[in-house]
């Protein structure tokens, strides 16, 4: 990852925030950082233009994995939420696999044995392992009839812990991305 260089007050316009676009004035503060081969990226003090760490890998494959890692929070108030989070995860994670197995065939087999091929095979296990802990969670309605408290606090209680089992194993099958 490029070094995020901080600057307290800018002596000069660096120009705009490549975020909000407005101009940065002198005097105020901004960040700056750089790829290899590559112009500066500027951005304002706000702390909405902050670099995310997915502007600050080159990786097309890192910044796929910041997107999901954005996109599925897991937060839903409702099995259904959960449910159809699940299923685009799952989708998402499908075409990432699809286009890194792609990616590792079309390799010449010299490269396929070495340090690139290795680490797309990596990446395809990976991304296999959380398929298959994502399709794994099953979306059980939550059986409490046998229960003796049946109070409505009581139940309530016991579905939203039941949620948050489900939202954590969700998570969970995310998380060695
Ligand atoms: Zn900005």
């Amino acid at each position: 990852m490029p070094k995020v260089n901080r600057v307290e007050s800018a002596r000069k316009s660096p120009g705009k925030c490549s975020h909000c676009g407005e101009e940065i004035a002198v005097g105020s503060p901004y960040v700056w950082w750089q790829f290899r081969f590559r112009g500066k990226i500027v951005r304002c003090g706000k702390s909405a233009c902050g670099p995310k760490p997915a502007d600050l890998t080159s990786s097309e494959y890192q910044k796929a994995i910041y997107a999901l890692h954005d996109n599925y929070k897991f937060e839903g108030a409702t099995l259904d939420d959960l449910e159809s989070d699940r299923d685009n995860a799952v989708s998402d994670l499908e075409s990432l696999r699809d286009e890194t197995q792609e990616k590792l065939d079309n390799m010449p087999e010299s490269l396929q044995q070495g340090n690139s091929g290795t680490l797309l095979q990596e990446r395809v296990d990976a991304l296999e392992s959380a398929l298959s802990d994502l399709e794994n969670v099953e979306f059980d309605e939550l059986d409490d009839s046998s229960e003796e408290d049946q109070s409505e606090d009581a139940k309530k209680q016991r579905l939203e812990e039941h949620l948050e089992a489900k939202r954590d194993e969700l998570r969970q099958a995310l998380c060695n991305l």
